[in-house]
């Protein structure tokens, strides 16, 4: 792992001697990147996170956590309990299933755990893309559809997965959705985010929901665990390696939970747990203290279906960043002429540039940007030249960092807030922090600059004893961990 001390934004214009390939450049672009260079400058200086700045949302985060365990509504931060107090020992044993709706996905798995010798002996899954309409419609609609990609997922189980006879089905459902959870099997939703506007769902238990659309298509299962994606990989790290505890999403949306003690939440008011520990849900999606957000954030916020909410999501998950870069680049190309005279009329299209084409936009090492060409070609229909090209890129890394640093940020604040309590000090041991979610995955300019992040906050030092490793998958496997946990079968783990 490489922490470096700084970061530095990479200088504009950093035209290589080769211009194998390029395009001659027009009058018009040429004129026109004189133009568009202050537009840039202003964009990163808009997006700069130097350290006060990360210090001050650290800080922030901190403070809104103390706030929102005092009492309910204390914060912007939820602090919701996950009533998930026993974490996977390693001893589970048995078939679990787990199903997963976490934004633009949907999966389903099942595992044939074989305790702390065998550990995980199988592990089958089926991944499928939630139809559109369906986060549109009707919550009967999207939940007879989970049911239905469930119960045929079932059908298809044999070879090494097992179940003991007289005994029900057990699934760890991964919702990852803000939701007032009133046990460890059922929960309230409180709101559709990341797009989603189905009707019907919020202000009922979700875990009901899904009873009712499996009892619809005759499937007998039972849901043991009611948990979120951060929860879940909380749980399928630790199966693993003891020394995690936090987890942080970084997917379509982003999230982070951690493991808190029992007298350290003033609004738990006497609630027991034999571990005296817990799992705290921050749903710091929510977070809103401090950030550096531009117009394009302004205007994407105000066009939103939930506008002024999920502040720190809009700025930092993979749902918005695409769409950031695409209204800053909107702007670049009506008033800086980025792309010749005329503007390139996809580009005013909302969500049309998503976050995976930033990603594959700055893994274009070609001395001509051929990818980057290609992308902008392919998705708004633009011929650019290798200025313009760099400008995107440009684009791309300033957005993606702001939102890689502010997610460092953010842990840091967690840290912060698990290091100011001397009981459970985490400082000067290691700590491990699970990270999953496909921006987080498979971004890895994203990767490099949450870890720089938390290593300029940190220290050298302190940030030596912290681990951000990648839970691949972690949150399905960790539900089935969580059902088998809270099996309502008798069990010795
Ligand atoms: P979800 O959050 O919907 O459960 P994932 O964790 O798989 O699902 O994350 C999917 C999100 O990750 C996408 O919406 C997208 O924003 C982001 N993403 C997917 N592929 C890439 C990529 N190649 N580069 C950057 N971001 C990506
Ligand atoms: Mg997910």
């Amino acid at each position: 792992m490489s922490f470096a001390a700084t970061t530095t934004a990479t200088p504009l214009f950093r035209i290589k001697r080769s211009t194998r390939g390029v395009p001659r450049t027009r009058m018009a672009v040429r004129s026109s990147t004189i133009s568009v260079a202050p537009m840039l400058t202003k964009l990163q200086s808009d997006c700069a996170t130097p350290l006060p700045v990360l210090l001050h949302v650290a800080d922030s985060m901190s403070t809104d956590m103390h706030a929102g365990l005092a009492v309910d509504g204390g914060s912007d931060l939820k602090m919701i309990l996950s009533y998930v107090d026993s974490l996977p020992t390693g001893n589970e044993k048995g078939l679990f299933y787990a199903l997963d709706l976490g934004g633009t996905n949907f999966r389903v798995l099942r595992v044939q755990l074989g305790g702390k010798e065998e550990r995980v002996i199988a592990t089958e899954f089926e991944q499928v893309t939630i139809p559109e309409k369906l986060m549109f419609g009707t919550s009967e609609e999207l939940f007879d559809f989970i049911a239905s990609v469930l119960a045929n997922f079932a059908q298809q189980e044999g070879g090494k997965f097992h179940l003991p006879p007289g005994r029900k089905r057990e699934i760890g459902f991964t919702f990852s959705f803000p939701v007032k959870q009133t046990s460890i099997d059922s929960g309230i939703l409180m709101k559709w985010t990341k797009g989603f506007a189905v009707s019907g769902t919020a202000g009922k238990d979700v875990v009901a929901c899904l009873n009712e659309a499996m009892d619809r298509k005759g499937l007998d299962m039972r849901v043991s665990a009611l948990v979120n994606d951060a929860v879940g990989t909380l749980a399928g790290a630790r199966y693993w390696d003891d020394d995690v505890v936090v987890a942080v999403i970084l997917g379509t949306g982003t999230n982070a939970c951690y493991v808190e003690r029992m007298d350290a939440i003033p609004k738990m008011q006497g609630k027991f747990s034999p571990s005296g520990r817990t799992i705290v849900n921050l749903e710091w999606g929510a977070f809103s203290k401090g950030l550096p957000l531009t117009v394009f954030d302004r205007d994407m916020d105000a066009a939103s279906i939930n506008p002024g909410e999920q502040i720190f999501e809009k700025t930092i998950s993979g749902m918005y960043l695409g769409e950031i870069a695409r209204r800053a680049l909107l702007n670049m190309a009506e008033e800086g002429a980025l792309f010749g005279e005329s503007v390139p009329e996809k580009l005013s299209m909302p969500f049309i540039l998503v976050t995976p084409h930033l990603s594959a936009m700055q893994q274009d090492n070609a001395d001509d940007l051929q990818t980057v060409g290609s992308i902008l070609y392919d998705v708004v229909g633009v011929e650019s030249n290798l200025n313009s090209r760099k400008i995107v890129i440009e684009v791309c890394d300033t957005i993606v960092k702001r939102a890689g640093r502010l997610a460092g940020a953010g842990i840091v604040g967690i840290l912060q807030k698990l290091g100011k309590d001397s009981k459970s000090a985490i400082f000067g041991k290691r700590t491990v922090v699970a990270m999953d979610g496909g921006l987080y995955e498979r971004y890895p300019q994203c990767r490099r600059y949450i870890k720089e992040a938390v290593a300029e906050l940190l220290g050298p030092e302190t940030s030596q004893n912290i681990v951000i490793e990648h839970s691949k998958d972690g949150s399905g496997i960790g539900a089935a961990l969580l059902a088998a946990t809270n099996s309502q079968y008798d069990h010795d783990y």
